[in-house]
């Protein structure tokens, strides 16, 4: 048993690697072997401080005490947050949560740490 994808063109089992090419012997067809590693600057991962990823549904902590735009109060380092949601990143923010105290705010994720 191989474990080398069939042709993409003719569906051929013979296909064989050749340095970052499969290569098929019967039609020809030649592509790029798709590494399965993903790579560590990929936009689509959002991880926190710590390099841990986050996902939906997460809790994090606060690790770093933020401005918050029209309260008077900071939002302080220890604080946890429960449920987040990762966002389409805007100006840096990536996450949206509910943050006690505050409500429902953005979040940069270099600025909390997952908890467990
Ligand atoms: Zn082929």
């Amino acid at each position: 048993m191989t474990n080398l994808p069939k042709c993409s063109q003719c569906g051929s089992e013979y296909t064989y690697e050749d340095g970052a090419l499969y290569i098929c012997p019967e039609c020809g067809n030649e592509w790029a072997i798709e590494t399965a590693e993903k790579r560590d600057d990929n936009p689509s991962v959002v991880k926190d401080a710590h390099g841990n990823v986050l996902s939906d549904g997460d809790s994090v902590t606060i690790i770093k005490d933020i401005k918050v735009k029209g309260s008077s109060s900071p939002l302080k380092v220890g604080v946890k947050v429960k449920g987040i949601r990762l966002v389409e990143e805007v100006n840096g923010h990536n996450i949206e949560a509910k943050v006690p105290g505050f409500g429902i705010m953005m979040l940069k994720s270099e600025i909390v740490k997952k908890s467990t």
